[in-house]
């Protein structure tokens, strides 16, 4: 049939049809044509206790963005909580079990280099050119993101990710990434053997502009008065910061609004490059902005520098998504985050929280290793214990002798009497336990272990602390406080998200950031086969309709 006289013959059969539907009943409302773009932002320590804070404070991106569904209570339900396991479930709808995005940082006792600690997005097979660095990959991600199956169904998809970490961006973006683009150093880097894109050139070149000049202390908005009060923790005074920044100071660029102001423009250059939203498939852009957590380790979150940094963080996705609209793209949001975050120990302890304390030095690996070392008269076995820190994965040595093993795991299980350990889960109890269904809320702390747990890739032992004790001994600077805990404070985000012309609502109840792939895969309509995803599609129609569509949820 010539191709014009297709087309009306189609046309008046859906005529008819809609003539025949509105004689008989209301026509179901039609499903919305598929956004041109997906804007994914994950803030990353964003917790759900600050967006509580701060979300009636907000006025420009994240006041527009609440207008859409907001779910207050989205859970990065698994123990590891940390950046790179987390930014590993947003775009794929696998926990970290499944991911294999385990923690930052584990140990693979059988490689042949003398580093045994696995970076998450490192490629252990290259040798960077300096021996103390990396190179970046995302080798260890065993599933793929939406961006890689959008590509994988329509080549003409583009994916693209952007973010102020190689882990933030590499996670959420996949194997397939057009462009992909993270701050390293003094500007933006990309995969060893790709050139920087004319976009990440002249971000670059803006960076070096800004950098060459001192950048003034910020004035500091009324709502943030009464934060300004300096805390001492160690040797540091924190709480009364205002990002002043003498020229040429990249770490302080990095740790500050301007990381944030700079990876936005960035993502605006590439859309502008790409032409993103306007190709004949659903393109994906992924924007990790990291300052929010460089500024939680840096100085808490109680401080005039979180409060800041939440209104610059308010300003700087507004001005994204203006860029977005004057494009005329059809595009939707999701906005999230990688895991909570807690307050450093000093103020928290003024603050009504007295409980909160520093982790005892005894559980550093190397000290506990030497002191279950001696305790069990084990001689020549160093390290005894491979760990990242003083929670989480621990590596017994392989030179252990089956009965030393045993003997040195029963030390590890006996170490959950310890005041600041909460649990220790053996990998044998881990692996025998299911994989946690029902509300994270209600999950037990195997449960959340369990979310986190790899066979080839988890510690001969996990341990759990308590809640409000900070994994940092000693404070210093840039890190006084963290996340990485199994508890609420750090498992909290917010997942939201927003279309133009959507009717918005708030569901309190708890969902995971793992439902954002399988909601994100209904809305462009794109068929995963359900047993690829942990979580389940959220049905972002206030009413009788439903995005989810034929999907069971
Ligand atoms: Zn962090």
């Amino acid at each position: 049939m010539p191709f014009q006289l297709s087309k009306i013959v189609a046309a008046v059969a859906a005529l008819a049809l809609a003539g025949g539907a509105l004689a008989q009943s209301p026509a179901p409302p039609a499903a919305a044509p598929a956004p041109k773009l997906i804007v994914a932002i994950a803030v990353d320590q964003l917790s759900s206790d600050l967006f509580a804070q701060y979300r009636a404070r907000y006025t420009r991106g994240l006041k527009r963005l609440q207008q859409g569904a907001v779910f207050p209570a989205g859970y990065q339900s698994h123990a590891a909580t940390e950046t790179c396991p987390g930014h590993s479930t947003i775009m794929t709808g696998a926990r970290p079990a499944r991911t294999g995005i385990i923690a930052n940082n584990w140990h693979d006792l059988s490689v042949a280099r003398d580093k045994k600690s696995i970076y998450c997005a490192e490629d252990v097979s290259q040798t960077a050119p300096n021996p103390r660095d990396y190179v970046a990959s995302v080798a260890h991600l065993l599933v793929p993101t939406l961006g890689d199956r959008l590509k994988a169904a329509n080549p003409a998809a583009r994916n693209v990710a952007v973010a102020g970490k190689d882990r933030a961006a590499l996670m959420m973006g996949g194997r397939t990434l057009d462009q992909v683009y993270w701050w390293q150093g003094k500007g933006f880097a990309t995969l060893a053997g790709r050139q920087l894109g004319p976009a990440a050139q002249a971000a670059n070149a803006a960076v070096a502009d800004a950098l060459a000049r001192d950048k003034p202390a910020m004035d500091l908005p009324a709502d943030c008065v009464r934060a300004d009060r300096p805390v001492q923790a160690g040797e540091l005074v924190v709480g009364t910061g205002r990002f002043a920044r003498p020229k040429g100071d990249a770490a302080r660029f990095r740790g500050s609004p301007e990381l944030d102001q700079a990876t936005a423009e960035l993502a605006e250059k590439l859309v502008a490059e790409l032409d993103l939203g306007k190709g004949p498939a659903t393109d994906v852009l992924s924007v990790g902005l990291s300052a929010t957590d460089y500024v939680g380790h840096a100085t808490g979150t109680e401080g005039t520098e979180m409060c800041l940094q939440q209104h610059a963080l308010d300003r700087i996705v507004g001005g994204l998504l203006d860029f977005l609209d004057a494009r005329g793209i059809d595009y939707a949001v999701v906005l999230t985050s990688d895991h909570g975050g807690l307050d450093l120990p000093e103020r928290l302890d003024q603050q009504a929280l007295p409980q909160a304390a520093r982790v005892d030095s005894e559980l550093v690996p190397e000290a506990l290793g030497k002191a279950i070392a001696a305790k069990l008269r084990i001689a020549g076995v160093e390290p005894l214990l491979y760990a990242d820190g003083p929670f989480g994965d621990f590596y017994l040595n392989r030179a252990l002798k089956p009965k030393q093993r045993q003997a040195v795991l029963k030390e590890l299980k006996a170490l959950a009497a310890h005041p600041q350990v909460a649990a220790v889960f053996t990998a044998d109890e881990l692996a025998r336990a299911p994989s946690p269904t029902g509300s994270p809320e209600t999950w037990s702390l195997l449960d959340r272990a369990r979310a986190s747990f790899h066979p080839r890739r988890s510690g001969d032992a996990v341990i759990l602390l308590d809640r409000a004790i900070t994994p940092i001994p000693r404070p210093g600077p840039g890190y006084t406080a963290t996340h990485g805990s199994p508890w609420d404070y750090d498992r909290r985000v917010p997942l939201v998200f927003w279309r133009k012309g959507m009717t918005g609502f708030e569901q309190p109840s708890p969902v995971e950031a793992v439902d954002i792939a399988p909601t994100l895969a209904a809305l462009v309509g794109l068929a995963v086969p359900e047993a690829e995803f942990d979580g389940r599609c959220l049905d972002l129609d206030p009413g009788a309709g439903d995005t989810c569509g034929a999907r069971p949820r």
